[in-house]
């Protein structure tokens, strides 16, 4: 039996003109994640965009998982076409689903016809065959609320098609439509999700590491790269851009006061980060701050942060509580790698009474006797670009 992918289109179906665009960029995401996996065929048709075999070497399960990731995609099934006869429908609902059918107690069958040609209405459809399949299947009983099994039949223009429930996929926008961001990478919990969380709404990401050898160890680095490794499974290929931070975080350590460091040092974050932006096209900055969650996390310490760039910084992780950003971790499978136990630049040097409720005024005073500018260029010069395959 030659099975396919359905995969059924999300917000994209609200997208009115702009609906053409939103199709072509996702089946071109959907062909360059599932090419590894053999050639398929890739089409739209009525909100759905089919991907089918060509060849028998294809692997059908490797591609249907790539696609149940990809962004743009909020539910997805396999299904077997057949003629658009009630016969063959029947004949191929009860070959192909036959073993969930035997498995099951109670069934119903539910048919959407788009091809308004075919002789039957769909209510009949689903009668003729939902009784041929007890006739077959005698065990069964018909149950039209809370059916154990629901078997899908789709009258469309080229083909029937018959499937068993739809499983959900990754929901989100096609990568590429939300344009290009900057999202800040370190080793914790937080920012894989919130890259994560940027990524699915349609937004290509640059991934930016802060690295402070020797203070933060090659396993350090490692952990971050496999962490990039962990998110092209949902964004595709991706760039880490490792920017080498000692110098920084050692001038700041030298001549401005303690209780700054932090902020002073994170200022330098989004300086940078905004290099890196201008020069790849970025619109935004996304880190995975967390309101209240550390010293330099409260209002007045983002805003002292924020300050020093024009872009928009997005913390999709700012109102929500760590159990759930956990939750996401896991779901996405970074969490694993997140908690090895690594240092982190922000750790090294950490003041002991960071400054809680700064002002910017005050903050620019503290960092006022650093050549602020020569710092940056210097860090810039020094990145390191490392291409993260699928
Ligand atoms: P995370 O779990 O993402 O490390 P966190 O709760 O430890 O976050 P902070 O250390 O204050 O919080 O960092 C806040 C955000 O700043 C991070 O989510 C990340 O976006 C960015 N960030 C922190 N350290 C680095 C780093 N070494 N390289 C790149 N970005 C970083
Ligand atoms: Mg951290």
């Amino acid at each position: 039996m030659h099975e396919i992918i359905l995969c059924k289109l999300g917000e994209i179906v609200l997208k009115g003109l702009n609906r053409h665009s939103f199709e072509m960029k996702l089946m071109s995401n959907i062909r360059r994640r599932t090419q590894r996996y053999g050639k398929f065929k890739i089409y739209s048709r009525q909100s759905t965009i089919y991907v089918e075999p060509v060849e028998e070497t294809c692997d059908l399960n490797a591609a249907y998982d790539a696609c149940k990731k990809v962004f743009g995609i909020i539910a997805i099934a396999r299904a077997v076409p057949c003629a658009k006869e009630k016969e063959a429908i029947f004949a191929t609902a009860k070959e192909y689903l036959g073993p969930a059918l035997l498995a099951a107690k109670s069934f119903k069958v539910e048919s959407k016809r788009s091809d308004k040609s075919f002789p039957m209405g769909s209510i009949q459809l689903s009668q003729w065959v939902g009784g041929a399949l007890h006739d077959a299947f005698p065990h069964l009983t018909v149950d039209v609320h809370t059916p154990e099994l629901t078997v899908y039949l789709e009258v469309r223009e080229d083909a029937a098609y018959v499937h068993g429930p739809a499983e959900a996929a990754a929901g989100g926008l096609p990568i590429g439509m939300g344009g290009h961001a900057v999202s800040l990478l370190s080793g914790g919990i937080d920012s894989p999700v919130s890259s994560y969380m940027i990524a699915k709404r349609g937004v290509q990401l640059e991934l930016l590491h802060f690295a402070s050898p020797p203070y933060t160890s090659e396993q350090a680095r490692e952990k971050v790269l496999q962490l990039a490794q962990e998110l092209t499974v949902w964004c595709g290929r991706l760039t880490v851009h490792v920017v080498p931070f000692t110098e920084i975080q050692e001038e700041i350590r030298r001549k401005c006061p303690e209780d700054h460091f932090t902020l002073i040092m994170r200022r330098f974050m989004m300086r940078i980060a905004e290099d890196i932006a201008a020069h790849n096209e970025c619109k935004a900055i996304v880190t995975g701050e967390n309101l209240g969650q550390v010293a330099s996390q409260t209002m007045e310490a983002m805003a002292c942060t924020q300050d020093v760039t024009h872009l928009p910084v997005l913390q999709p992780l700012i109102g929500m509580d760590k159990r759930d950003i956990v939750k996401i971790a896991r779901e996405i499978g970074t969490f694993d790698t997140s908690i090895l136990p690594y240092e982190d630049c922000c750790t090294v040097f950490t003041p002991r009474h960071p400054k809680t409720r700064p002002t910017v005024a005050e903050v620019a005073e503290a960092e006022s006797a650093l050549d602020i500018d020569a710092l940056v260029r210097e860090a810039v010069d020094g990145i390191e670009r490392i291409r993260i395959d699928l």
